[in-house]
C-alpha cells in the first residue's frame, strides 16, 4: 500500500516530530567528540529544507550507538547539533533531553520554519522496548509525525513506531521523508514489476543470512547469481570438497531445496565455476579479541576440489567474466552480498568485476540496478563505482528485511495514501 509522503503534507505553523538517522561515527579529539563523517546528516537535508520551506517547526529525534538506557556523555547529539547548524546555514536548538517540560519549552519556542534537536532517544530503556507511556510523552510536541530513518524501521521503537501510532490515533498524518520513499520506491515498487531480464546477484557470508531474500526473489528473478562464502554451502551440498572454507553444514538441505525450487520455477540458478583459494596461517599479531592475525598464502585459482588446507575467498575469474556477461544483458539488477572477501584487495577482483558490470549495465544499457546491504554498498564504494548504479540502500538490515517481504513496523505505522 502507498505511503503518505512529506509531499503531501501541509505543514505550515505544525509541529513536525522528525525521526532520522543521525546514528554517525564519533571520535574523541582533545576531550571533545568529532563527526569523522557527516554522510547521514547531509543526506536528511532535502527532507528537513522541503519542511522548513514549508514552515513547519521541526523537532528531530535520533538515536546514537547504544547507551542502554543511561546518559553516556561519549553518546550525545549535541555534536550533531552543531553540525546541522552549519549545513542548514540557519540555528538549530538542542534539548539536552528527548522528554519533558525543556522540550515542551523548546517546542513551544520554535516558530515557522525553525528547528530542534533533541537528545539520544536510547537514553532511556522505554525507546527499544516501545513503551507506550514513553511513546506519549514523545508524542507531547507533535501535531505531525514524520520517519526519515529507513535503517531503523524494522525495529519496532517508540521513536520509529510507538510515537507514529499516538499520533495517527489522535488524527494527526504520519508520513515518509524523501529517504524513506526512496528506499520504499526502488526496494519495494521497483521490484514489484521489474523490468526483465530481472538479474539478482546474491553474496556475502551466509546462506541462513540469505534464504529469505533467495527464496522470495525466486518468484521474480529470472536469473540468480550466487558468490561470497554462501556459494560454498552449495558445494558442500553437492558433495563437493571445500577445505576450511566458511561453510554451514546444516544448511545444506535449505541450498538445494532452493536450486530445486528455481529448476521448478525455471530461473537460471547459477553457481560459481572457480574460486580463489588461500592458505590461511597465523601471524604473531593477536587482533581485538586476543586471536592471532591470519595471513593468506598460496592465493591461486581452483575450478573443482578446493584442498584441505585452503579457503575460498572470492569467486574466480572465469566465474566473474561469466556472470558480467549476464549482467550486461540485465534491465534489472538487485545486488545484495559481496562475491568474496573484498576488504583484502586480494580477493576483491571478483567482486570489482561483478560492481563494473553492474555501473556498465546501467550507464550504457540503462539498466536500473539497486544495491542493498551495507557491506554490498561499501564494497561498490571501495570499487569508486556508488554513483554508477540508480540506488544504493541506506538500510543495511532493514533492507534485508524489507526485500524478505517482511512488514517493517516503522514502515507499516505511517498512513497510508
Ligand atoms: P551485506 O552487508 O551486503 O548484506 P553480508 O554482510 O552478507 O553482505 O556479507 C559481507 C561479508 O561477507 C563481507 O565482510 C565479506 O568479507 C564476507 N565474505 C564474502 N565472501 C567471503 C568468503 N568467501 N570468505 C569469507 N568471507 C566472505
Ligand atoms: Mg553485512
Amino acid at each position: 500500500m502507498a505511503k503518505l509522503t512529506v509531499r503531501d503534507l501541509n505543514v505550515k505553523g505544525k509541529r513536525v516530530f522528525l525521526r532520522v538517522d543521525y546514528n554517525v561515527p564519533l571520535e574523541e579529539k582533545d576531550g571533545k567528540m568529532v563527526i569523522t563523517d557527516a554522510t547521514r546528516i547531509v543526506e536528511t537535508l532535502h527532507t528537513l529544507k522541503l519542511l522548513i520551506e514549508q514552515g513547519g517547526r521541526l523537532i528531530l529525534t535520533a538515536h546514537l550507538g547504544r547507551p542502554k538506557g543511561k546518559r553516556e556523555a561519549t553518546m550525545s547529539l549535541r555534536p550533531v547539533a552543531d553540525k546541522l547548524h552549519e549545513l542548514l546555514g540557519q540555528p538549530v536548538a538542542f534539548a539536552d533531553d528527548c522528554i519533558g517540560e525543556h522540550v515542551e519549552k523548546i517546542a513551544a519556542a520554535l516558530k515557522d520554519g525553525e528547528v530542534a534537536l533533541l537528545e539520544n532517544v536510547r537514553y532511556y530503556n522505554e525507546e527499544e522496548a516501545n513503551d507506550p507511556a514513553f511513546a506519549e510523552k514523545l508524542a507531547k510536541v507533535a501535531d505531525v509525525y514524520v520517519n526519515d530513518a529507513f535503517g531503523a524501521a524494522h525495529r519496532a521503537h517508540a521513536s520509529t513506531e510507538g510515537v507514529a501510532r499516538v499520533v495517527a490515533k489522535r488524527g494527526g498524518q504520519c508520513a515518509a521523508g524523501l529517504l524513506m520513499e526512496r528506499e520504499l520506491k526502488f526496494l519495494g515498487d521497483e521490484l514489484e514489476k521489474p523490468a526483465r531480464p530481472f538479474v539478482v546477484i546474491l553474496g556475502g557470508a551466509k546462506v541462513s543470512d540469505k534464504i529469505k531474500v533467495i527464496d522470495r526473489l525466486l518468484e521474480k528473478a529470472d536469473t540468480i547469481l550466487i558468490g561470497g562464502a554462501m556459494a560454498y554451502t552449495f558445494r558442500l551440498a553437492h558433495g563437493q570438497k571445500v577445505g576450511k572454507s566458511l561453510v554451514e553444514p546444516d544448511r545444506q538441505a535449505m541450498a538445494l531445496a532452493a536450486e530445486a525450487k528455481a529448476k521448478q520455477l525455471k530461473v537460471n540458478f547459477e553457481l560459481p565455476s572457480d574460486v580463489v583459494v588461500a592458505k590461511p596461517v597465523p601471524t604473531d599479531k593477536l587482533n581485538k579479541k586476543g586471536k592471532p592475525v591470519m595471513d593468506f598464502v598460496n592465493i591461486h585459482t581452483v575450478t573443482d576440489a578446493i584442498p584441505d588446507d585452503a579457503e575460498g575467498f572470492s569467486i574466480g575469474e572465469q566465474t566473474a567474466a561469466h556472470y558480467a556477461k549476464i549482467i550486461l544483458g540485465a534491465k534489472t539488477i538487485l545486488w545484495n552480498g559481496p562475491m568474496g572477501m573484498f576488504e583484502d584487495a586480494r580477493f576483491a577482483a571478483g567482486t570489482n568485476a561483478v560492481a563494473k558490470a553492474v555501473a556498465e549495465a546501467t550507464q550504457k544499457h540503462g539498466a536500473k540496478s539497486i544495491i542493498g546491504g551495507g557491506d554490498s554498498v561499501k564494497a561498490l564504494n571501495q570499487a569508486k563505482l556508488g554513483d554508477q548504479v540508480s540506488f544504493m540502500s541506506t538500510g543495511g538490515g532493514a533492507s534485508l528485511e524489507f526485500l524478505e517481504g517482511a512488514v517493517l513496523p516503522g514502515v507499516a505505522a505511517l498512513s497510508d495514501k
